[in-house]
């Protein structure tokens, strides 16, 4: 079999490589690690993956196959190329590793024969059939860590802190960061609040007693109130307070997987590779109700909303 990590990397990849190559070497599979995602399909980048060259990389995040962004698999020629590929290879089945673009290219390569089981790899936890996907759970964490440093200075200094988190169309790094690092308020895509509302908010907030706040602003909310900076200078003025802004960018994408993401990772790099053995295919596995379950690649789509929003009521409650 073929395995392959596609699209945004993913704390825990390498972890999922690792077991999908043991169990299936267990089973009696070989495996040949595909390098920078559908890239390398398409262009042959190839090497084959032993159980010893999986050593030593659970605990690191990123992937050591390395991943791509892969525009030429959106065309006939780079798909026919990967398809291509596949055969010359003689690949039996095809793991992928990544988010709601990889499965989608996955999805493409099922409907015109390929064996494929896809695992669900994304920070934003944005895929549609998994309540968890890997990554994620790291994700938070480092978001928790920052807040945990920048409320230190923002109680020293009575401050209000803007802290910018990855989340184009999903709030979820910055709701769940935001409910475990106690922040004030949290700014998601998924619920609309004015900057008026924002500045009513933190004022109502000091006239309770507090001293200092953050609002956790997750980076989709920029494309409807402008630039976090923008929404600094607003509050501001509107409210006379001293406004700082932390973007926290690409800090949160790397790190060492939690033990959640490698449990996680490892269970569902198994459950493909004994997928594989069992010639089953077509599917994501993916985590629902504490279970592993296979989710076919046709019903994965990105979630319309990622947010449980009672959560996020839960957030302003806690702020008093
Ligand atoms: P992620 O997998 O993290 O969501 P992307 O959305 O960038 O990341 O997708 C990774 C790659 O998967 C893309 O560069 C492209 O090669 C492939 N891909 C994305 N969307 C599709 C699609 N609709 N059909 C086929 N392949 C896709």
């Amino acid at each position: 079999m073929g395995i392959l990590t596609s699209g945004g990397d993913a704390p825990g990849m390498n972890a999922a490589v690792r077991a999908a190559v043991r169990r299936g070497w267990e089973l009696g599979l070989e495996t040949m690690g595909i390098r920078r995602g559908y890239a390398g399909l398409i262009e042959g980048d190839i090497v084959p993956l032993t159980p010893r060259d999986v050593g030593g990389i659970i605990e690191y995040g990123g992937t050591f196959l390395h991943t791509a962004r892969c525009p030429a698999f959106l065309t006939e020629e780079g798909r026919h190329k990967a398809l291509e590929t596949i055969e010359r290879e003689g690949f039996e089945a095809l793991i992928v590793i990544g988010g709601e673009g990889s499965l989608k290219g996955a999805r493409w390569l099922a409907e015109r024969g390929g064996k494929v089981v896809g695992i669900p790899a994304s920070i934003d936890n944005d895929i549609e059939g998994t309540e968890l996907a890997v990554g994620v759970d790291t994700a938070v964490n480092t978001v928790v860590w920052a807040l945990n440093r920048i409320r230190d200075t923002a109680l020293a200094h009575e401050r209000v802190f803007l802290v910018e988190v990855m989340g184009r169309e999903s709030g979820y790094i910055a709701l769940m960061g935001g409910l475990a690092g106690g922040a004030e308020i949290v700014l998601v895509p998924e619920v609309e609040v004015s900057l008026e509302e924002l500045a009513q908010r933190v004022s109502a907030l000091y006239r309770k007693g507090k001293h200092h706040s953050i609002i956790v602003v997750a980076e989709g909310v920029t494309a409807r109130l402008g630039s976090t900076g923008m929404i600094a200078d607003f509050l501001r003025g509107r409210t006379g307070l001293e406004v700082r802004v932390t973007v926290l960018g690409h800090l949160q994408r790397g790190g060492s997987p939690t033990a959640t993401d490698r449990i996680l990772a490892s269970r569902f790099g198994a459950q493909a590779a004994e997928d594989v053995k069992a010639g089953l295919f077509g599917h994501m596995v993916a985590w629902q109700r504490g279970e592993i379950v296979r989710v076919p690649l046709e019903k994965v789509n990105r979630k319309e909303v990622a947010i449980d929003l009672r959560l996020y009521e839960l957030v302003h409650q806690l702020a008093i």
